[in-house]
């Protein structure tokens, strides 16, 4: 995920645009692979895994990271092949 992403982006919860980055592994300064995004405003957190920020409601997403994200996913997109 580039970092000017957050430009676009809002949080779920509160609906404001006062997000921050917590990177945890760091392909370059603006680039992130995985991390943590915070809200400043209501401290609500969304992961960001394999570069993907997951902006999930809580409740959804303790059952999407984990060993089920994969199954959850494939609901969704078309296996190629
Ligand atoms: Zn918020």
């Amino acid at each position: 995920m580039k970092k000017n992403y957050l430009n676009y982006l809002k949080c779920i919860k509160c609906e404001k645009e006062k997000l921050s980055i917590f990177p945890e592994n760091v392909m370059d300064d603006e680039e992130f692979e995985e991390g943590i995004i915070r809200c400043e405003h209501c401290s609500a957190v969304y992961p960001i895994l394999d570069g993907i920020p997951c902006f999930l409601p809580e409740s959804l997403r303790d059952i999407s990271i984990n060993e089920k994200t994969t199954v959850l996913v494939s609901q969704f997109i078309p296996l190629e092949g």
